[in-house]
């Protein structure tokens, strides 16, 4: 290579990985600098790379001399490593950013508040079925760069988070796709929504004419912010609330995808249920369209997609009584969507560690309903003062297996047990995913 750079990736982890494979696989000298104890699993595979890296420490003085840095989306602007970097005058950019730097095929970018890894998904789910060699990264748990050094892919299903917004320059995704807006991880914009918002619409940025652009026009806040910022990219809006001129609208209970204001296809079946997957689907229904997979693949693909793992998710019946696990919600917003979708008298299962919850937007939905609430977290005072006046039943677990019990024992026939926590889990359990899996696991044990 005729100029090596010196590179630093701050963090490990998967994306920290993946960055610097790609970096080394580019010829370029690299070294990963993790401040906190890295995992053995990222230690055996820096060792089998032959990447040299640091843990429980930043050496300043190596970092300080690096040509670029690449840093995890975990390590907040404000961290004391990155003050010296900016200090520098060195350049600090994304993962992302640097496998976009670096990416042959097709990008079709994916983020918003909720729904981004179900979108994700689906886009991957319906580009493989068509045949195309698609790769599935980002967030959903693949880092984009080490998908990229491994170099075999046409197109790539990338979920981004707002943090790897934050230090992207050139990233251009042939398709960007914001699912929605709603508050959440304020803590790391100062509490500021507007600050979000921003860090979101940086998706397309870069977008030119060729390039498009596919958002909810039914929600509030990614219109009113959309509104602020200069779109480039051709636009595709999604609404079930009225007609759209290019993108996706509801006729007649049927999802109808339009192009140039005529109905190029519809869609009369889809596997997940729920009006946010209806959206979800919409948007990669869009998104095919304008990858040219045809209409019949598209169909296929929506109507024979798996839930998946954590996300209103059906896990058993046990005498006529339906278990789902939704244990991804840690949000109102998520799990207000989980209760719209609820067609059975339901037996809620919720709480943990609220960010500063507004439980009033699911005061109406909880009415109609829900017969009993449970709640499991380590202070359940907010839930109980949101709720007993709207929902019969309001009780407290002490841990997974007591409310799962709890509810099969005030189950009847008919009804659906659902676990949408509305809160994030590290008071009780180790991650949603942990959450999750205790909850089937308890179901599983009835
Ligand atoms: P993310 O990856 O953005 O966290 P997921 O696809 O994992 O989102 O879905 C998490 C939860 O968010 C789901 O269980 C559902 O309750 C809710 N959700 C999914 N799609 C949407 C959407 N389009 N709008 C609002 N909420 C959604």
């Amino acid at each position: 290579m005729a100029n090596p750079l010196k590179i630093c990736v701050l963090g490990g982890g998967e994306s920290g990985l993946g960055a610097a494979k790609l970096a080394q696989k580019l010829g370029h000298e690299v070294w990963l600098s993790d401040g906190g104890a890295l995992a053995s699993k990222w230690i055996e595979a820096l060792n089998d790379l032959k990447i040299s890296f640091e843990e429980g420490q930043h050496s300043m003085p190596r970092i300080l001399a690096s040509d670029l840095v690449i840093k995890s989306p975990g390590i907040p602007e404000g961290a004391a490593v990155i003050k010296a970097i900016r200090e520098a005058g060195i350049e600090i950019i994304s993962e992302i950013e640097w496998g976009y730097r670096h990416c042959r095929g097709k990008l079709i970018a994916i983020t918003g508040t909720n729904g981004k890894t179900t979108v994700t998904t689906m886009v991957h789910h319906l580009l493989s079925k068509a045949g195309k060699e698609v790769a599935l990264v980002g967030n959903v748990g693949h880092s984009f760069a080490g998908a990229v050094a491994d170099g075999r892919h046409d197109y790539y299903a990338l979920e981004v988070s707002s943090f790897q917004l934050d230090d992207i320059v050139h990233f251009k995704p042939h398709i960007a796709i914001l699912t929605n807006i709603s508050p959440d991880h304020l803590d790391r914009y100062n509490n500021s929504v507007d600050a979000y918002a921003a860090a979101k619409m940086r998706i397309f940025e870069n977008q030119d004419a060729n390039d498009h652009f596919i958002y909810c026009a039914d929600d509030a806040l990614s219109v009113k912010y959309l509104a602020l910022y200069p779109i480039k990219a051709q636009s595709w809006s999604l609404s079930q609330e009225s007609s759209v001129k290019q993108g996706a609208h509801i006729n007649k209970g049927i999802i109808e995808i339009i192009i140039n204001q005529q109905k190029d296809m519809d869609i009369n079946e889809l596997a997940l249920q729920g009006k946010h997957n209806a959206y979800n689907s919409m948007a990669s229904g869009v998104a095919g369209r304008l990858l040219n997979i045809r209409k019949e693949t598209i169909r296929e693909s929506l109507s024979s997609f798996d839930s998946i793992e954590h996300r209103l998710e059906s896990v058993l019946q046990i005498y006529g009584i339906e278990f789902i696990n939704d244990s991804k919600a840690t949000n109102v917003n998520s799990t207000w969507y989980a209760m719209e979708s609820m067609q059975k008298p339901t037996i809620w299962i919720a709480g943990g560690v609220d960010k500063g919850n507004d439980y009033s937007q699911l005061q109406k939905l909880a009415k109609q309903k829900v017969k009993a609430l449970i709640c499991l977290g380590v202070d359940n005072s907010k839930l109980h003062a949101a709720f007993e006046g709207d929902i019969p039943l309001v009780i407290d677990a002490a841990d997974m297996d007591e409310a799962v019990r709890m509810a099969y024992k005030m189950g009847d026939k008919g009804d659906a047990v659902l676990l949408s926590p509305a809160c994030a889990s590290f008071d009780l359990f180790e991650n949603y995913e942990d959450r999750g899996r205790q909850f089937k696991l308890a179901v599983r044990q009835l």
